[in-house]
Formats: structure tokens, C-alpha cells, sequence
């Protein structure tokens, strides 16, 4: 069955094609305009009996495509699009193709319309070839056709390809704003360091890091691949230096950079580091899992009540679920009897309410997840994942 918003559409279209075409009929012969005459009175017939194919095929037949009627052709094609009509829009914007009648500009808008059903289809070569052809025309839709291959690149993983298309366009075009363009330039450059580190090229992986942090020096995911990185081959100085980068390049992105610089300081046998770096974070930067990772310290250095005075001392100035969790379980461990009893029962309620919240959200679309995602799966926007912060979170 149509719905009610194409019928009227397709409606609407016929009669605009159907004054359109009776205003220029008048000026040709009497037997050109009894033709186009029966197949509006088709298309209408078609529709009215809900024989959609049947009604878009007299649609194109009967609507003649020059400058006048030329926005109800992309209209029309442009809805088939989003209802998920691709055969249907494609033909409409073939069809346009097909006319010379056409300037350039417009017959460049009918191919990035068409290119756009391509993608919807996911006929991506077919895309490509056609905004390819735009851009390498310098058309007016150059920018649109970039955006659109940039698309295609990143979902095909042709990091290279997409970067160089980003290259071209201009910051206003791109993610919105200069940043955004620099931040999805960076993490492309970050999958390339991550394909060249899966073959173990550690001097193209670099090459790749730094010139992620040339297009964005705020990218925490060059400083935590690379800081991995270097750990791996034993660097821990340097991977400590790279890692000390993510507080100032984004607070909310610390607890990602904690268990890899606290391995740096142990590797180095530097615990009194250690101590004074966590502290200074905790100063400027609290977070739950900051909290509970000095409680543990603590707990080695002192013991288990030290270390419960200080959770509670937190908890007083920054209330979170998970640093009250640790607390709880580290008195069920020099508890007995009912007070033993009580506490497991407040450690499973806790522990309930965290098992149903995300660590993660997009700030963007509001995507939640317990993973971190550098590729929003929800918006498809690079870097927009955060950890979530407040009393469920850290
Ligand atoms: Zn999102």
C-alpha cells in the first residue's frame, strides 16, 4: 500500500508536470500534446489504483525535464531515496541524466543525486566513479561529492584515499568545523598506525602517529597508541612522556591513559612518581576510578583501613557509585555475623546498579555503550565517545 505523503506527492507532481506540460503544449502540434495528454491521464490513472511502478513510469514519460520542471524531478527522486525507492530514484535521475537539454550544473546535481542513490544501494564503486567524475570537473557539488567519498573511503577502510579527499576540502565544508575535519584526518591516520603495527612496522606506525597529531594535537588515541606503543618495545620513559599528554588533551579521557602509565612507573621501579602523579591528577582531575586505584596504593603501602579512611573521605567530597562499592567491599573483608551479612547485600545492590549503566556515551547522538568507540556507531562522527562522568559513572 502508498502512504498517504507519496500519493499526495505524486499527486502534486502530475499536476505541476500536467500544467507545465499544457503551457508548453500549446505551443506544439496538436498531435504531440494528445500523446503526453493520455500519459498523465495514465500516470493519475495508475496512481489512483495504487499501481506505483506503473504511475512512475508514465510520471517520466509524460513530464518533460527542462529548467522549469527539473526541481520536481530531484524532489520526487530525492523522497523515492528516502523511503528506501533506490531503483525508482535511480531511474528518475538517470533519466535526467540522459537529457542534454540540461546545463552543466544541473546535470551535475541529477549525478551527485544519482551518486547518492548508489550509496544508498550500496553500489559504493558505482559512487565513487561518479563523484570522482565531479570532483575532477570542479562542479559546484565538489564539495558535497568530497564529503560523500570521504564517507565511502572510511566505510571501505581506505584510510590513504580518505585522507586525501578530506585534504581537498575546504574547513567549512568538513565535519562542520576545522576541528572536526583534523579530528577525523587524525584517527585515519591512527587506523593506518594500527594496520602498520599489525605488521609490525613500528617506524611507518610513528610516521602515521605523528602526522596524526599534526592534524590534531588534542588526538588522545595517537598519544595512547603510541604510548602503548613504545611500552611494548620497552620505551617506558618515552611512553610514559607520550601518555602524560591525554590529561591536557582531554580530562574526560584519563582513566584511558591510568593502568598504561602506572605500568611506565612500575616498570621503572618509580612508585614515589607514581604517588605524586596520581595526586596531582586527582587534584585537578578527580574520577572514580582515579579513587579507587590510589585506595589500592594505599592498601600495599599501609593497610586496608588506611585505605578505607581515605575512599570515605572521597566519597564525602565527590559521591560516585563505584568508589562506594570499593569501600563496601573492602569492609566486608574485616566484617562478621549480621553486619557481614548487610554489607554483601548492599555489595550486590551496588553492583546490580552498575552492571546496568554504560561507562560510555556519544555527546553527540547520545549513543551508550560499556566500549569505548572512536567511530561513533550510532552518529558515524570520529572521537565523540566519552567516559561518563557524575555519580553512575566516574
Ligand atoms: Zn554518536
Amino acid at each position: 500500500m502508498m502512504d498517504f505523503g507519496l500519493f499526495a506527492l505524486l499527486l502534486l507532481a502530475i499536476a505541476i508536470g500536467f500544467f507545465l506540460g499544457w503551457r508548453y503544449r500549446s505551443k506544439r502540434a496538436d498531435n504531440e500534446g494528445r500523446h503526453s495528454t493520455q500519459s498523465y491521464f495514465r500516470g493519475l490513472n495508475y496512481l489512483l489504483n495504487e499501481q506505483a511502478d506503473g504511475a512512475m513510469d508514465a510520471f517520466i514519460d509524460s513530464l518533460e525535464v527542462n529548467s522549469d520542471t527539473l526541481d520536481t524531478h530531484l524532489a520526487l527522486g530525492n523522497l523515492l531515496r528516502r523511503r528506501g525507492e533506490i531503483a525508482k530514484a535511480t531511474k528518475i535521475h538517470q533519466n535526467l541524466l540522459a537529457r542534454p537539454s540540461l546545463t552543466t550544473p544541473q546535470l551535475h546535481e541529477a549525478q551527485l543525486e544519482l551518486a547518492r542513490d548508489f550509496i544508498k544501494a550500496g553500489l559504493l564503486d558505482r559512487a565513487e566513479g561518479l563523484l570522482q567524475e565531479l570532483v575532477d570537473a570542479g562542479s559546484q557539488y565538489k564539495s558535497e561529492a568530497l564529503e560523500h567519498l570521504v564517507e565511502i573511503y572510511q566505510n571501505e577502510r581506505e584510510w590513504e584515499k580518505a585522507i586525501q579527499a578530506a585534504n581537498q576540502l575546504s574547513n567549512r565544508r568538513f565535519g562542520k568545523t576545522a576541528v572536526g575535519r583534523g579530528r577525523a584526518r587524525a584517527h585515519f591516520c591512527c587506523e593506518l598506525a594500527e594496520q602498520a603495527l599489525d605488521k609490525n612496522d613500528v617506524v611507518t606506525a610513528r610516521r602515521y602517529l605523528q602526522q596524526a597529531l599534526s592534524y590534531d594535537k588534542h588526538s588522545v588515541r595517537a598519544s595512547l597508541l603510541w604510548g602503548s606503543m613504545e611500552y611494548q618495545l620497552g620505551n617506558y620513559r618515552e611512553a610514559l612522556k607520550l601518555l602524560q599528554k591525554v590529561p591536557a588533551q582531554d580530562p574526560d579521557m584519563i582513566i584511558e591513559s591510568l593502568d598504561l602509565v602506572c605500568d611506565c612507573y612500575t616498570k621503572l621501579g618509580d612508585k614515589r612518581g607514581m604517588q605524586r602523579y596520581l595526586e596531582e591528577l586527582l587534584a585537578q582531575y578527580p574520577s572514580s576510578t582515579l579513587v579507587i586505584r590510589m585506595a589500592e596504593q594505599i592498601r600495599w603501602s599501609k593497610d586496608d583501613f588506611a585505605a578505607a579512611d581515605f575512599l570515605a573521605q572521597q566519597l564525602r567530597e565527590r559521591p560516585t557509585i563505584k568508589a562506594l562499592s570499593r569501600l563496601v567491599e573492602l569492609h566486608l573483608m574485616h566484617s562478621e555475623g549480621r553486619a557481614r551479612e548487610n554489607l554483601q547485600l548492599l555489595k550486590q545492590l551496588l553492583d546490580q546498579v552498575l552492571e546496568q549503566k554504560p561507562g560510555y556515551f556519544c555527546e553527540q547522538c547520545g549513543f551508550t555503550g560499556n566500549q569505548l568507540h572512536w567511530l561513533c556507531p550510532g552518529c558515524k562522527s570520529w572521537g565523540t565517545v566519552k567516559v561518563i562522568t557524575g555519580v553512575e559513572g566516574e
